[in-house]
């Protein structure tokens, strides 16, 4: 507690997260001890909070050796699938009964807002219950028209998995590969975000708790640089699964490529969000303000293209910056903040660079343009204002560059041609939003949008019911749906004679 005006006021966190933290290894947690360690950066209070160790090459060894023993002899990919399904389901009982904890810890990491954290870590305890019916269901298919011989094939678990994930939604976006590699049978060593270490820790806490074997959960903690390339370097990883920057996706593929290593990526984006001159205004305005402020724009799918035909773009522009001027920047634990603040410092200053290369480049500043300062809160933590550029070139950085923050630019055209044209005009394919009242036009924008995911009169919707990844350089594969069990296992195909007689050479 501290004295404030004569009031005492409760920390915004329990004193307790400022401690060591431990990664998990073989079942054991394991202290920075003489490693090097850093801290969290509450991006709200600008304080930095807990040391949590850097993983040298020997502590990625062992935890490859592990999850390898756990897979190649301690029997983790033959426990019956209903096993697996079992203790998935009891994970999500744990994460259910500890949401709220999980979401305050990502918010003291990343600032995000309350509102959505909670219900991003209900939604995780649903999305674990759904993959543990498809462990249930994993099989593979009876082939009929093989002559002589009764023929099948099964799915096996691939074997050790990299999972590396960002810090914009550590826990949904490790969910999207923990939950189907366990459930396939892989054996997993997780390498979260330096920015957000501590709330995957506590979910491997609690994947032990559920009664996950030693070694089939790990964790290493530490910085792309030597621990993230240490793992997916390791001659022991057999899939590297991937959420993050382009670049690094990138070289993701060239450390698994000399071993033919699997890989999924999911990368960036720089989505359009098209408005068409029939869109219902209102509607198309809150779509708009949600896909590219929501989470403080720092979202891989955000809709941070946004193309308004030329019949309503004065209006749409003007009551985008209207609305985007009108949101309330503050404290992520208050649940009446609309923007919470930018997760960490590298990426406040990316932000605003951007900013300042936009102004360059000739495009309009309509809504924000600078970091917030506003209050005392706001000057003190990492807040930039919702920022509105009219006038943008699709050819411009400002629209081709992924920014990763809350800024909208918005590019002019006329018709569905130039639309479509400038839509898909960009290096990443991730997602695309259309606005329209006319359902025709709607489904000819659908097939003609080269994105992973297209939202008509919707943006930002996704359920773990549907595949989501990208096109072109947004990503490799696709994570989430009812398949989400085919990336974690490998194809065998099964021929049995039925005792007639072979011809040599037959195939
Ligand atoms: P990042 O690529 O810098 O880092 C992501 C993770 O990879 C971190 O754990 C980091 O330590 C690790 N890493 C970085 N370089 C590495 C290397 N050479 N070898 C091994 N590990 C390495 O990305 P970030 O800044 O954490 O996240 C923001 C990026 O993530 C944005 O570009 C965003 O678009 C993308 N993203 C994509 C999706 C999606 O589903 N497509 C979702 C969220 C974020």
């Amino acid at each position: 507690m501290t004295e404030s005006a004569g009031t005492l006021v409760a920390p915004r966190f329990p004193a307790e997260t400022d401690r060591d933290y431990a990664m998990l290894i073989d079942g054991e947690w394991v202290g920075p001890g003489d490693r090097d360690t850093f801290s969290c950066v509450d991006p709200y209070e600008n304080q930095p909070w807990g040391r949590v160790p850097v993983a040298t090459a020997d502590d990625v060894d062992r935890a490859v050796r592990a999850a390898r023993r756990a897979f190649d002899e301690d029997g983790w990919p033959q426990t019956p699938a209903v096993v697996r399904a079992g203790l998935l389901r009891r994970l999500a009982d744990l994460i259910e009964r500890h949401a709220d904890e999980l979401a305050r810890i990502q918010i003291h990491e990343n600032g995000k807002l309350i509102g959505e954290m909670t219900g991003g870590a209900q939604a995780l305890a649903m999305h674990a219950r759904f993959v543990a019916g498809l462990a249930e269901t994993i099989g593979g298919s009876s082939v009929q028209g093989v002559p002589g011989f009764t023929a099948y094939t099964v799915r096996e678990p691939i074997g050790v998995v990299a999972a590396i994930t960002p810090w914009n939604s550590p826990l949904t976006l490790l969910a999207w590969k923990l939950f189907p590699a366990l459930a396939a049978g892989c054996t997993v060593v997780i390498k979260p975000s330096e920015v957000t270490p501590t709330s995957t820790l506590r979910l491997a806490e609690l994947c032990l708790e559920a009664g996950f074997p030693p070694g089939v959960v790990n964790v290493v903690t530490g910085f792309g640089q030597p621990t993230g390339a240490a793992l997916t370097a390791h001659a022991g990883v057999d899939k590297i699964a991937f959420t993050g920057s382009t670049a690094a996706g990138k070289a993701m593929l060239a450390a698994a490529g000399p071993r033919i290593g699997r890989v999924t990526l999911e990368l960036g984006g720089k989505s359009p969000n098209i408005v068409f001159g029939d869109a219902d205004l209102d509607n198309a305005v809150h779509g708009v303000m949600g896909g590219i402020f929501a989470a403080t724009g720092q979202t891989c799918m955000a809709g941070s293209r946004v193309l308004v035909e030329e019949s309503v773009y004065d209006e749409f522009v003007e009551r985008l910056a209207v609305a985007a001027s009108s949101l309330t920047l503050g404290d992520p634990l208050d649940p009446t903040v609309d923007v919470g603040p930018v997760a960490c410092r590298n990426q406040f200053d990316r932000i605003l660079e951007y900013i300042d290369i936009g102004q360059d480049e000739g495009a309009k500043v309509a809504a924000g343009g600078a970091r917030d300062s506003g209050t005392p809160e706001t000057a003190r933590g990492l807040f930039v204002r919702p920022t509105v550029f009219a006038g943008v070139d699709n050819s411009s950085r400002l629209a081709q560059e992924e920014i990763f923050g809350p800024v909208a630019s918005v590019v002019r055209f006329s018709g569905e041609d130039e639309a479509t044209r400038l839509a898909n005009d960009v290096d990443f394919g991730l997602a695309a939003g259309v606005w329209t009242k006319d359902v025709a036009r709607a489904h000819r924008m659908v097939k003609r949008l080269r994105a992973g995911t297209v939202w008509v009169n919707a943006y930002r919707v996704v359920h773990y019911a549907m595949p989501f990844g990208g096109f072109k350089q947004s990503g490799l594969g696709r994570e989430l749906g009812t398949g989400a069990l085919d990336a974690y296992t490998e194809v065998k195909s099964v021929y049995i004679d039925e005792g007639n007689r072979q011809t040599f050479g037959r195939h």
